[in-house]
């Protein structure tokens, strides 16, 4: 361990809050899909910045965008308009099909946004009693308050209740969420993927039924793609593979590339749930997020990235299910879909073991849920680092005793 890496460690240990636990490793430079500790030890980063590193560390257009709007103007409020933001806005309108876009600094905002708004909404309309979300066990959806209430997963709630009210059914049950919809029932918020709950993706069909239901209902449909958007599966959004339009969607993680950023899109017929001074955020919307994220998407665009994702994505599929061939005895499946896999450990497999394994043999991932090697790197990874990454894996768990 250098030198710096040991002062860092030490002390962040007795200064940051300890609210994580921290690899005693000090990252100090990335690019593309890798990175470098102090040491000068070189990682092949698999992990994306939790899905977040859209272009990949010092994407020379990134740097180059960020550095010249730094030099321009920052923040100025939302007093006034700025370009980048205004032109941010259009730009995923676009993109999304949807009408209007509200801008935050990160997932949880995103998703608080999209509470406010659907329960303003029926608010404003005089249905006072739509205030509850139907939402999913097993989902993740934030640390504030309100997306707290939202995620299906015990453990992120755990002596912060109570909580206001959401109603929790099984992921996937179109039946559950029939029985669930009631009167005062505001929306259903989804992932179309359960990303932090362990790259689990919603049945094939659940979506669209979703979509059906709610408007039939009267209901609204929120979508989290807070981890599944940018073009993280191959898509731009993972709902378009069903040829669902969601009510409200949250945006965040990659769609600066890793400047904090967070979006909330809705259509039209909610523009006037949330009338000036009803909700805002200092940071939101500011030039340089915007500029940032401007430039991933068309960068998204002028390198091809969806086309690519999608050729990476069955390479990495194909690579993970012969691993599954080989190791049946510690991986107890593979799933997911574009650069958003994993590959499950067995039980009785301690992962944080796994994973420091993987850390030594300079391969970053993260574990998602109880057990799944998470696979979300930059967009831009190449096949190369794929096929490298893979071969880590592979000796790690060829090493690792069966449980
Ligand atoms: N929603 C989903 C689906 C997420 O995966 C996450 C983060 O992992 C969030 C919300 C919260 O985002 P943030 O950590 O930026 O607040």
């Amino acid at each position: 361990m250098s030198a710096l890496q040991a002062e860092l460690a030490e002390l962040g240990s007795r200064h940051l809050y300890p609210n994580y636990r921290q690899a005693p490793i000090a990252i100090v430079r990335g690019e593309g899909a890798l990175l470098w500790d102090a040491a000068g030890n070189r990682y092949l980063d698999m992990l994306g910045g939790i899905a977040v590193s859209a272009l990949g560390h010092a994407h020379p257009k990134l740097v180059a965008a960020i550095a010249d709007q730094a030099a321009r103007v920052i923040q100025v409020s939302n007093y006034y308009y700025n370009e980048p933001s205004v032109r941010l806005a259009a730009k995923l309108c676009g993109l999304t099909r949807l009408d209007r876009a509200f801008f935050c600094n990160s997932g949880t905002e995103a998703v608080e946004a999209s509470l406010k708004l659907v329960r303003r909404h029926f608010h404003v309309q005089g249905q006072f009693e739509r205030l509850k979300v139907v939402a999913f066990t097993n989902s993740f959806h934030g640390r504030t308050l309100g997306a707290l209430a939202a995620t299906g997963q015990d453990k992120y709630k755990d002596g912060f209740g109570p909580l206001p009210g959401a109603l929790h059914v099984p992921f996937g049950d179109i039946e559950a969420v029939r029985r669930a919809l009631g009167p005062e029932v505001a929306a259903v918020i989804v992932e179309p993927i359960q990303g932090e709950g362990g790259v689990l993706p919603a049945p094939e069909g659940f979506l669209r039924a979703l979509r059906e239901l709610t408007t039939a209902t009267g209901t609204l449909l929120i979508a989290d793609e807070i981890q599944t958007g940018v073009g993280r599966t191959g898509t731009f959004l993972a709902c378009e593979r069903e040829g669902v339009l969601p009510d409200v969607l949250a945006l965040a993680k990659g769609l600066a590339g890793g400047v904090p950023i967070g979006a909330m899109l809705c259509t039209k017929a909610l523009e006037g749930a949330l009338p000036p001074g009803s909700h805002g955020s200092t940071f939101g919307g500011n030039a340089l997020a915007s500029r940032a994220a401007l430039t991933v998407l068309e960068t998204l665009e002028t390198e091809g990235l969806l086309a690519r994702v999608r050729e990476l994505g069955s390479l990495l599929t194909r690579g993970l299910t012969a691993l599954l061939a080989r190791h049946p005895q510690k991986l107890e499946t593979v799933r997911g879909t574009g650069l958003l896999q994993a590959a499950v450990l067995r039980e009785g497999i301690e992962p944080r073991g796994v994973l420091a394994a993987l850390q030594k043999r300079g391969l970053l991932v993260s574990v998602a849920g109880a057990r799944a090697l998470r696979f979300s790197p930059a967009l831009v990874v190449s096949p190369s680092e794929l096929d490298e990454a893979l071969g880590i894996l592979d000796a790690t768990l060829t090493e690792l005793s069966a449980p």
